[in-house]
């Protein structure tokens, strides 16, 4: 498909948003900070997107998140009302190990195969769909398009939106099967570093070895895992947990370790934050009566959206007129862009295609629930605005 092919005259035909879809996989968009040997970037297929968006009269436009990384943005004014933003992010994970061929997309048994149909080129090409479909009748606001770059990463793309537009709203249109996705766990990862003092292995009268006193936290920080993290949980998105991820230390096997580091993953619930993770570590060391300096790498919040707001209700309402049945609502255990949304003031929710193998060997998503996405998130755009 080349962007300016031509156009049927329904955008929401069934087959119109498998065959963009496939269009988007063929131009090959790995990330490059995760894999640095494949390192295609964003770059070709935001401009394909703009080309497309521009050729069904859609205003499209790049906007680079970092440099050689852009964003592919769209707007569709149909009245004064609401701005709803559609967001898809258009990088991959990388491809090997993959057994299909990543960058030539298949159609078997009403499944569309290749790197990035489900971790969601799909899921784009729906909301590119929906914006062509809502260029061509009335309803009563604006629509944005955020085709975003880096979501695989650092959500380079996400944060440089969200510094420079407005919305009253944002549907992530992450793969969902078909589910309204209201809340997703947030993270903080964290270093905790013990010091020993460094002795020759025959002096246990003068060396104190870090690799024990982390030792002693390592157990106080698991049962702290299972026996209070577990116990706390949130009705959508299930227990808070953390883990021990990687652990460095020691200087040589015939001496006492001068140091000891430990990098924890901690998976934080809507209304947790990073301050509150770190004082829980700090008092997890001191009752274990060790001492660590401890250091706050990332941290990423979680989403905690309303399930009687007018986002929410749009959905929901859109959901159920286009396939007869109210969606089932529930959170997730792992990150989205959302978060990055709902941090900037912007209501987010969660809701798009059916599919499996996301950073998988063999990825696909179902093209009829491709085809539900689009009308969905037209019809909710509808509803949003009006
Ligand atoms: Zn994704």
């Amino acid at each position: 498909m080349t962007p300016g092919a031509p156009i049927p005259s329904d955008p929401l035909a069934p087959d119109a948003v498998a065959e963009l879809a496939a269009a988007l996989i063929r131009i090959p968009s790995v990330n490059p900070a995760i894999a640095p040997a494949e390192a295609h970037g964003e770059a070709a297929v935001a401009a394909f997107a703009c080309e497309w968006l521009t050729a069904r009269g859609v205003r499209a436009w790049l906007e680079e998140a970092a440099p050689g990384r852009p964003n592919a943005v769209a707007e569709v004014v149909g009245g004064p009302g609401p701005t709803l933003v559609l967001c898809a992010h258009l990088d991959t994970v990388a491809t090997a190990g993959m057994t299909i061929p990543p960058f030539a997309p298949e159609v078997r048994d009403g499944r569309l195969y290749g790197r990035g149909s489900y971790d969601m080129k799909g899921a784009a090409a729906a909301t590119m769909v929906a914006a062509a479909a809502l260029r061509a009748g009335p309803f009563g606001g604006r629509v944005m398009l955020a085709l975003v770059a880096d979501e695989e990463h650092a959500s380079l793309g996400a944060h440089d939106f969200v510094r420079r537009h407005r919305a009253d709203g944002c549907i992530l249109t992450e793969a969902s099967e078909g589910d309204l996705v209201l809340a997703h766990k947030g993270f903080v990862w964290a270093e905790l570093v013990t010091r020993g003092r460094a002795a020759h292995g025959s002096r246990w009268d003068l060396g104190v070895s870090a690799v024990a006193r982390m030792g002693r936290i390592i157990a106080a920080l698991d049962r702290f895992d299972r026996e209070t993290l577990r116990a706390r949980t949130h009705p959508l998105v299930g227990p808070a947990s953390m883990h021990g991820a990687t652990v460095h230390g020691g200087a040589g096997i015939s001496t006492y370790a001068p140091e000891c580091r430990l990098e924890v993953e901690r998976r934080t619930l809507p209304g947790e934050t990073p301050e509150q993770v770190m004082a829980e570590l700090g008092d997890v060391v001191r009752a274990a009566g060790e001492e660590a300096e401890i250091r706050l790498l990332l941290a990423r919040p979680p989403l905690d959206g309303d399930r009687d707001a007018p986002l929410a209700r749009a959905v929901r309402e859109a959901a159920a007129a286009v396939t007869g049945a109210a969606p089932r609502e529930r959170g997730v255990a792992y990150w989205m862009d959302a978060a990055v949304f709902a941090a900037a003031g912007i209501p987010a929710v969660d809701y798009g295609p059916t599919g499996a193998g996301a950073h998988e060997d063999v990825e696909w998503v179902d093209v009829a629930s491709l085809a539900t996405t689009a009308r969905v998130l037209t019809e909710a755009a509808r509803r949003f605005t009006a």
